[in-house]
């Protein structure tokens, strides 16, 4: 296995991967009108953006003018029109994830306040594009449209408002002290509303002149929560407020506003009915987030990722140069290498790189997962209304359909020639089975890239800061990686903390329809190994093994007091397991694009140069990934599935062994013939003969002897893992780079 890997790596990496590997990583590669709208963004982020900041303009609190001057270039370069529909005034037709997603990978690679301040406005549109009432999408979508020559009106600039001063709403959506009430009804006519709300930390409030508002009801005559739309005009108060003193992003603006404004009715968000006399809305405020940020979490995933690319270059420059003074001459390692000439440093861009790639393969996976399911939630919205199905009885048939796509997902784990291939199709044809099978996917890959991301991709631009030194903490660092550290701190927070995201797994992690997919993608990662055993899909699908195992033991097991450990008030097992699943996600979905830039790289003539280099470098990294993956994985478990049960009695010599003699004899029965493990397990055997301890009834591992087994494999799957990082390294030291960035600083 080991030496295919080897051979493989043979040719090596000749430059950064360009254009032409991105888009066969992230799928793009045929869609001709995305590669154009990436050129047009990072024109405008290695422009316009990139001089603002380097003159300065992250140094203040305000929405000053030259922040501003920003808008016209998102207008002209066709950023603000990606959101809409071509009968809307935009270029895209159907779905526009994946669209948006590149376009904040783009502004974020130079300043992630640029990709706000331009993705915000989509926010504060889309509950109206999400749940709004044909006339609200009609009158207020189509109006952001940038203007066109000779136009004369009001551009909408759109903010969302749903955050409340504290101790109002912030990661509880709940807590709403925004309110609505009826300010007058005339018999027959149309509802006027009194709408208060106060927003804090509101993106774009320093411009925006249309909010959508979530508040609550206060008043008998308006059944619970709803979004509002609010207007810059409407009768009484539109105060933008106060700018907040944000230590990050600071080429958006944030606010806190107050509103005192009186709206007719039929700004309520996706509309209402009236019954007996009650004003209901017919979607909740808690209804249009849930829907709005399903998919606008996944751009903001992106935007570290971003980052964590864009580290590479300005360090492998400063590495490299850092050592040219004094008595290094020209062609010396020392002169050429210079701080690349340690491992360390080395190991740890592998590191950061890896990251930045998987990261990258899991936002942009999620962003083109949603493109397919948009279609399918709108045909199953039809479907359910043409059987006039709604509420409870809408549940039920999904229900049905969710059991119609088990089956599926099983047919699809047999092989072709035992499958029923007529229940194959029809099932297949039905868009509900579809739907439900992505619909899954979509409730775990959504919060999983916000998570990981940016919370493991926050820790990971420190690491890039640190390799700079003092430089990486300076206004002037090459790359602007010192902001770009903070930023990614910011993007683990807004639209809902790791803390919201955690919540949201540790329940859809648990669907047996995702499960199943998971088990499918256990035997996937299997198969991808014997081929590609240098990619360590095998580690990762035993790592994948180790996880289920643990969710599933988990679902059962009690503490050391008998007290459920799988409960929603148990985020120290449910959280830790949520984190687990997102590193292994992000791994395996960098193996499959690597496994896709292989292939179809070699169908593209003008990758034929450096293509056998850049993908024997990307199967290292993805090594280097899945171990630590499985590393992450395996430390995980193990603190769930021992850590609750108590230790045995134990005295001073036990403690010293750390295991009992029955122990022992079961470890040692389950760890012969485990490559690689066994030398490291013999060591623990010796010293625990060294230190006779009390024999007695096992119970620490009465049970969990398929865990112990699957743990003490992940361990020996690790080998050559530290071969890959070693290869990866060396690459990095002989890699063409720019003379410099494409970008000022
Ligand atoms: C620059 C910026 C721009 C923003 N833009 C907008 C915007 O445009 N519109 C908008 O509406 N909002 C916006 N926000 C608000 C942002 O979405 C919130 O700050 C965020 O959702 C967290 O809310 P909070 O700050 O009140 O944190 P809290 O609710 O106070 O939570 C703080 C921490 O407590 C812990 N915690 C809280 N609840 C739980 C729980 N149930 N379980 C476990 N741990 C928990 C978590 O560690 C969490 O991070 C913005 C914020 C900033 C800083």
């Amino acid at each position: 296995m080991e030496a295919l890997a080897e051979t493989k790596s043979d040719a090596s990496l000749q430059t950064l991967p360009g254009d032409d590997i991105r888009q066969i990583l992230w799928r793009f590669a045929d869609r001709y009108e995305l590669q154009m709208l990436v050129q047009a963004s990072r024109n405008v982020a290695r422009g316009p953006v990139a001089r603002l900041v380097a003159n300065g303009g992250r140094n203040s609190h305000e929405w000053t003018p030259e922040k501003a001057a920003l808008l016209p270039h998102f207008d002209g370069s066709g950023i603000t029109a990606t959101f809409l529909d071509p009968e809307q005034g935009g270029f895209i037709s159907g779905p526009k994830n994946l669209a948006l997603a590149l376009i904040a990978f783009e502004l974020a690679w130079v300043d992630a306040g640029a990709a706000t301040c331009s993705l915000a406005g989509n926010l504060g549109l889309a509950p109206i594009h999400e749940r709004g009432t044909p006339e609200q999408r009609a009158k207020y979508i189509a109006a952001a449209s940038p203007l066109k020559p000779g136009e004369h009106r009001k551009q909408i600039r759109a903010a969302f408002a749903l955050t409340e001063p504290l101790p109002f709403v912030g990661v509880e959506t709940s807590m709403l002290a925004g309110k609505v009430r009826v300010a007058d009804w005339k018999d027959g006519g149309e509802p006027m509303l009194q709408v208060e709300k106060r927003g804090r930390f509101i993106t774009n409030m320093g411009f925006a002149n249309v909010v959508t508002a979530a508040v609550d009801s206060d008043d008998p005559k308006i059944k619970g929560s709803c979004m509002v739309i609010l207007e810059e005009g409407d009768p009484g108060i539109f105060d933008r407020g106060t700018p907040t003193k944000k230590l990050v992003h600071q080429l958006s603006s944030t606010n806190d506003p107050v509103f005192n404004l009186k709206v007719p009715a039929s700004r309520i968000v996706g509309g209402y009915t009236v019954k007996d006399g009650v004003i209901i809305p017919n979607f909740s405020h808690s209804e249009i987030i849930e829907a709005v940020f399903r998919r606008t979490r996944v751009t903001v995933g992106l935007m570290t990722s971003a980052k964590l690319l864009s580290a590479v270059e300005p360090v492998i420059l400063y590495q490299r140069r850092r050592f040219r003074g004094g008595e290094g001459a020209p062609g010396t390692p020392r002169y050429e290498l210079g701080i690349q000439q340690k491992e360390d440093a080395l190991h740890r861009l592998v590191d950061i790189w890896a990251t930045g790639e998987a990261s990258a393969s899991l936002g942009f996976a999620a962003a083109r997962l949603f493109d397919e399911l948009d279609p399918l939630e709108k045909q199953k919205d039809i479907v359910l209304s043409q059987k006039k199905l709604s509420g409870r009885a809408a549940l039920k048939e999904l229900a049905r359909k969710q059991a119609a796509a088990m089956e599926l997902v099983k047919i699809h784990s047999q092989p072709v020639g035992a499958r029923d291939l007529k229940q194959e199709k029809d099932l297949e044809a039905d868009p509900l089975v579809k739907f439900s099978i992505l619909d899954s996917l979509a409730n775990v890959l959504c919060p999983a890239c916000k998570l990981w991301n940016t919370g493991h991709g926050a820790n990971m631009m420190r690491e890039a800061v640190s390799l700079m030194g003092g430089y990486g903490i300076t206004e002037d660092c090459p790359g602007f990686l010192g902001q770009k550290w903070m930023d990614a701190q910011l993007e683990a927070t807004y639209e809902g903390p790791e803390a919201v995201q955690r919540l949201q797994l540790s329940i859809t992690m648990t669907n047996e329809l995702f499960l199943a997919q998971f088990e499918n993608w256990i035997s996937e990662m299997r198969r991808i190994a014997s081929d590609r055993p240098g990619t360590g899909a095998c580690t990762l699908a035993t790592a994948m093994q180790l996880w289920l195992w643990t969710l599933q033991h988990v679902q059962t097991a009690t503490d050391a007091d008998g007290a459920k450990l799988y409960h929603k008030t148990r985020q120290g097992v449910t959280f830790p397991l949520a984190d687990a699943l997102c590193w292994l996600l992000a791994a395996r979905q960098f193996i499959l694009d690597v496994v896709e830039l292989e292939t179809k790289g070699a169908e593209n003539p003008a990758l034929a140069d450096g293509l056998a280099g850049t993908a024997a470098f990307y199967t290292d990294l993805c090594h280097v990934q899945t171990a630590r993956a499985a590393g992450e994985t395996g430390r995980i478990c193990a603190e769930i599935v021992h850590g609750y049960n108590r230790h045995p009695a134990w005295d001073e010599t036990s403690c010293h062994a750390c295991f009992c003699a029955d122990e022992l004899e079961t470890l040692e029965g389950l760890i012969p013939g485990i490559d690689g493990s066994a030398r490291a397990y013999s060591d623990v055997f010796e010293s625990a003969e060294k230190h006779p301890i009390k024999a007695g009834p096992c119970v620490r591992f009465a049970g969990l002897e398929d865990f112990v087994r699957l743990r003490a494999k992940l361990d020996g799957c690790l080998t050559g893992c530290r071969l890959a990082k070693d290869r990866a390294a060396e690459a990095l030291t002989k890699v063409m780079t720019r003379e410099a960035l494409d970008y000022p600083v």
